[in-house]
Order: C-alpha cells, then sequence, then structure tokens
C-alpha cells in the first residue's frame, strides 16, 4: 500500500525503523504535474533495491523568482499520487509551504560560481531555493540514494557539488533525459504551451542534434557549433534564446573547444514558457 504523509513528524515515524535498521531508502524530489521524467527516477530507485522509494512532491516557492510561474505551476496531488503509486513508489511525501518554511524560517544553503552560470544568471536566487529544499529534504527523509533527471544539467551539478561539500552522506544517481516521441524533453512546463510553441518547442533538441552530429564529425571549434545552435533557433519564430552554451561537465566552465566529456546545453523561451534541454558529448 502506498502512503501519502504530509508533515515531517509523519514521515519521521515511517522512517524511524528503516534509518534504525540500516535499510535503504531511495528518494526523487519533486515539484509535481509527474510525467514519465519522474516515473523513470522512481522506477530506477525501485531496480536499486532500496527498501524504500520514496517520491516527495512540492512547489517550492523558494526557487521562483518574482514574476516566474509560482501561481501557475500545475498542482495535482491526486493524480500525481496515482502515477507515483504505478511508477513504483511506497510514500509520497507532499507537505504544505508552512511545514518547510514555518515562520521564522531564516536559513539557506547558497553556493558560489556554480550557482551564477548559464541558468543561474537568468535566474538570480533559483539555485539558492534548490540547494535549500533540497538540503531539507535531504535532512527528513535521510536517503541513501538519491535521483535526478539529465533534464536540469546544471541542478544536478550543484547537488552533487553541495553532497560533497558539505559531507552529505547521499549517493546522487542522474537519470537519462525522458523525451516525447517527438523528441521534446519532457517537462511539467510543456503543459503551458499552446499548439503553435509545442511545435516550435521542437528546435531545442533538433539543435542540440545537430550539434552532436558536428561533434560526432570532428568539429571542435565551440564558436562554430554555438553559432550553427543559434542560427537553428533563431530561425524559429516563436523561440527567444535565453543562452547556447558549451562547458566542461562538472565546472561548467565554457571550454575553448569540444575535447573529452563536454555539456552542450539550451535555454530558451516560447511565450512566457521557459524550457531547457542539454546533451553530453563524449
Ligand atoms: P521537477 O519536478 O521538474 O522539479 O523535476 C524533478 C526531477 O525530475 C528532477 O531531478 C528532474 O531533473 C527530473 N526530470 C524532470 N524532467 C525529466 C525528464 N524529461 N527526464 C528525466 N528526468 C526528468
Amino acid at each position: 500500500m502506498m502512503r501519502v504523509v504530509h508533515t515531517v513528524a509523519e514521515l519521521h515515524k515511517i522512517l524511524l525503523p528503516y534509518w534504525r535498521k540500516g535499510d535503504p531508502i531511495g528518494f526523487a524530489p519533486t515539484m509535481g504535474a509527474l510525467h514519465d521524467g519522474h516515473c523513470s527516477l522512481l522506477r530506477q530507485s525501485r531496480a536499486d533495491h532500496n527498501a524504500l522509494t520514496i517520491a516527495s512532491i512540492f512547489v517550492n516557492p523558494l526557487q521562483f523568482g518574482p514574476g516566474e510561474d509560482y501561481d501557475e505551476y500545475p498542482r495535482d496531488l491526486q493524480n500525481d499520487v496515482k502515477i507515483a503509486r504505478e511508477a513504483g513508489a511506497d510514500l509520497v511525501f507532499a507537505p504544505s509551504v508552512a511545514e518547510m518554511y514555518p515562520r521564522g524560517f531564516v536559513t539557506f544553503v547558497d553556493m558560489e560560481k556554480l550557482t551564477e552560470r548559464l541558468c543561474g544568471a537568468h535566474r538570480p536566487g533559483h539555485f539558492k531555493g534548490v540547494l535549500t529544499v533540497v538540503f531539507k529534504l535531504f535532512a527528513v527523509v535521510r536517503p541513501n540514494h538519491a535521483y535526478f533527471g539529465q533534464k536540469d544539467y546544471q541542478q544536478s551539478v550543484i547537488i552533487q557539488r553541495m553532497i560533497t561539500d558539505l559531507n552529505l552522506d547521499v549517493k546522487m544517481h542522474i537519470m537519462p533525459i525522458i523525451r516525447e516521441p517527438d523528441g521534446l524533453a519532457m517537462s511539467s512546463r510543456n503543459a503551458y504551451l499552446g499548439t503553435k510553441h509545442r511545435q516550435e518547442a521542437l528546435v531545442l533538441h533538433q539543435a542540440l542534434d545537430r550539434a552532436k552530429e558536428l561533434i560526432g564529425g570532428g568539429e571542435k571549434n565551440v564558436k562554430k557549433l554555438q553559432a550553427e545552435v543559434r542560427r537553428l533557433i533563431g530561425a524559429v519564430k516563436g523561440a527567444k534564446l535565453d543562452y547556447v552554451s558549451i562547458v566542461h561537465p562538472e565546472t561548467l566552465e565554457d571550454v575553448n573547444d569540444v575535447s573529452g566529456k563536454t555539456v552542450v546545453l539550451v535555454a530558451a523561451r516560447f511565450g512566457k514558457t521557459r524550457l531547457i534541454d542539454n546533451v553530453i558529448v563524449d
């Protein structure tokens, strides 16, 4: 039977025996509006023989900037619970905002450098919100294994950095990007897209595919690769590019040429919907 709990106290009661016995807990934090990308994380947790697989569903106000989509973000707990159960979750933790951030809350996890690049440059404070909520969720769940998606590549890098820097006893697993049949990376935000933008958004995956193909063919010149991705996305009327970056997989610093493992990342807006995608090349 799958359980849904809303408070840290309830969760503590259920988890105490697992912590005591050292039975492994697998955990996938989400903001809900679950899709197959989220399910892939829960399925992996089960496949890894965790004694308990937990999904959290929490639309974290701290990681939304002013004017972003906190209010519009899709929320449907009943449906999410059903999806999480089918994907193999044993427990859904769905706290309220007051449960996570009680009155008087003033402590945050912040990080330099890695959070200032890419999406951090376009969404000030975003990663501080992400790090703070993930740290808190790790503290209340105490997972042995945590599952994240490569879709949010920069997020996975900064969370791994936090785990290392703060000596958290969690093993991080980064799962491949799950896509729609036509290539669009699955995202809860895809629900915002009208027919026209939904079609136009395909260009992100197509442009990354093209970059990968060029790199596979021996192109190492970052400027040329960026120009090609920009050209493809620029040709789509509804797309407004935030960035196309070609970076080192761990430092997220721009590379001068593509040699060894490298990540190509894009972020673009289609109307008010901001989408991201990336590809790792080796
Ligand atoms: P979110 O609910 O958007 O905060 O995402 C929760 C987790 O699911 C994060 O670790 C995401 O990287 C992961 N995720 C989101 N979309 C995908 C996807 N298309 N494929 C794989 N993982 C994903």
